[in-house]
């Protein structure tokens, strides 16, 4: 039966100090809870050794912890290891681990499914079925830092949100969870290690520009020409690229700090000269580099790769153009845990 407990982590430091002072205990046990809650990983209230019993059994009674579960856990022959994971109610995400030589990245998700409908992206033939919490999406971020520590010797390094959803439409349990993630009482981690990746939302980007969060900003471009983007992403109609533009620009006045612009580039989609030429004039408004990603064709053989020859043209009129770009090959295709492969097959 559902509980209608609240989740014990869903409170800030300060409110189980008071709910510790009203139950006529001491304020600091809030922070001892607190502490096995975020820094000690409990999953349990039995497992608050250091708690007296009477104390535990009050907790249990009035609150639940709501962790994720990590139900299934792949591996792929390049190291890439994605893990299917289990919430409370239920229902399931992934997230994706993504070692290189020198660095562990995570790749997290923000929804349960995703409210936009990119036509390349195996994630949007889930329709949205809810936001997660902070708390869930800290949780991806500590299973991945275990894996990292217990497969690769070192603790996570970067982490991306370009799992499952749109971090932008769920933008303040993303800006919670990342704050955890920074915080010395979470995992301590520089926000300049973090990276948000939307599909371009103008008004949230000017919204973070103006909440000056220290984080990177991606922007999953994909096509700067309106009409190849619609056809592509088509929430591009209400959100069109010059009020895109105008946003960077907003961000960019801002917090002076670079924009990625995540491209792919399709056969016959997007890969004349046309936009190429397109995608040099958008680089030109703010300052940016350009990351070119491979293309992990999902089941409907709708979208292909370009060829190489049209990658290379894309590169050279890049760097031509003083514009830094890099091809990132894409990681865990075996598995399925590519960039737009998310799609719960597992
Ligand atoms: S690419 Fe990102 S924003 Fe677009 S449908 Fe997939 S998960 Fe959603």
């Amino acid at each position: 039966m559902a509980t209608t407990k609240k989740d014990i982590r869903a409170l800030s430091k300060e409110q189980l100090r008071d709910f510790f002072e009203k139950q006529g205990d001491k304020a600091f046990r809030g922070n001892q809870v607190y502490e096995w809650l975020w820094q000690k990983g409990a999953h349990s209230f039995d497992d608050m050794t250091n708690v007296s019993k009477e104390t535990r059994q009050m907790l249990e009674d009035n609150f639940v912890i709501n962790h994720i579960k990590v139900d299934t856990m792949q591996r792929s022959n390049d190291g890439t290891v994605k893990n299917a994971v289990r919430l409370h109610d239920g229902l399931i995400v992934e997230s994706v681990l993504i070692p290189t030589a020198t660095r562990t990245t995570a790749c997290v998700s923000s929804q349960v499914g995703c409210s936009l409908d990119c036509r390349f992206c195996a994630t949007a033939r889930l329709k949205r079925m809810r936001n997660l919490n902070p708390d869930e999406i800290y949780d991806q971020v500590v299973a991945i830092d275990n894996e990292s520590k217990l497969y690769f010797n070192r603790p996570l390094s970067n982490i991306v949100f370009m799992g499952m959803g749109e971090p932008l439409m769920n933008y303040n349990n993303v800006i919670k969870a990342i704050d955890k993630i920074t915080s010395p009482e979470g995992l301590g981690m520089s926000p300049k290690r973090i990276t948000v990746s939307t599909s371009g939302v103008p008004k949230m980007i000017k919204k973070m520009a103006d909440d000056d969060v220290k984080f990177n900003l991606a922007v999953s471009l994909h096509s700067a020409i309106d009409e190849v983007r619609t056809t592509i992403m088509p929430f591009n109609e209400n959100f069109p690229l010059e009020d895109l533009r105008e946003a960077l620009e907003y961000w960019y006045a801002k917090t002076k700090c670079k924009i990625s612009y995540e491209y792919v580039v399709w056969k016959g989609i997007n890969d004349s000269q046309k936009d190429i030429d397109a995608l040099v004039k958008f680089c030109k408004y703010v300052p940016c580099k350009v990351n070119i990603i491979e293309y992990n064709p999902i089941d409907d053989g709708e979208f292909q790769q370009a060829s190489n020859e049209a990658l290379e043209n894309y590169i050279s009129n890049l760097e031509k153009n003083r514009i830094v770009v890099n091809v990132r090959r894409s990681r865990g295709k075996d598995i399925d845990a590519a960039c737009g492969q998310l799609a719960n097959k597992s």
